[in-house]
């Protein structure tokens, strides 16, 4: 299994937010996006970070499993 990196992006550009994840951010904290300008909301973006990851794995579990398949027949 791969390791999957959080890469917090922006919700308004899709931008990754790379220079803001290095200070502490809690619940409810507002994170600038440096390309557009827009604050967005910590626990959204973390949301949208957290399904992202959950998609990835699906993927690749659905890969791994195809592999699995084609290997039985
Ligand atoms: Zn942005």
């Amino acid at each position: 299994m791969e390791n999957f990196t959080i890469s917090l992006v922006c919700l308004f550009c899709n931008i990754e937010l790379k220079d803001d994840i290095s200070k502490e951010y809690k619940s409810g904290s507002l994170i600038h996006c440096h390309n557009c300008g827009e604050d967005n909301d910590y626990d959204s973006v973390i949301e949208e970070a957290k399904e992202k990851v959950i998609k990835n794995v699906k993927n690749e579990f659905d890969k791994s499993l195809k592999n699995i398949f084609k290997g039985l027949r």
